[in-house]
């Protein structure tokens, strides 16, 4: 399901939005967190810049917004209505789920975010290859 050419694809796992072919960031782990935002300049395979504009990524702190928002309703849907939670135990799961996911919501927020503005493009990803 998840192949080279669909956004996800890009947005899952970090990679160049254009060719799909090299990951955006110096350190692919987003829990190593002194390096969560270190990007590559540009992409090694097809040249694509990714920082479009100056602080292009700050934009990327509104999709964080929206999933962190998702995170935190499936959080409550599964502790609050599948395990039927007490609602201040429902609250505390979603505080740790935030904190847990939130080096991932981060990386997934700037994925996203350069995938509304770069679109795949097969032949950049046939270059060198
Ligand atoms: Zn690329």
């Amino acid at each position: 399901m998840l192949k080279k050419g669909n956004k996800l694809y890009s947005i899952l796992t970090g990679t160049c939005p254009k060719c799909h072919e090299e990951s955006m960031y110096e350190d692919k782990n987003p829990y190593h967190i002194g390096n969560i935002f270190k990007m590559n300049e540009r992409c090694s395979h097809c040249g694509t810049k990714y920082k479009i504009e100056p602080s292009f990524f700050y934009g990327a702190m509104y999709v964080s917004y929206g999933v962190g928002v998702a995170f935190a309703v499936a959080t409550f849907i599964i502790a609050f209505v599948m395990f039927k939670a007490t609602l201040i135990n429902t609250f505390i799961a979603i505080i740790v789920t935030m904190i847990i996911f939130m080096p991932f919501i981060i990386r997934v927020s700037r994925n996203i975010w350069i995938n509304f503005f770069v679109k795949y493009d097969p032949k950049a990803a046939k270059v060198n290859s």
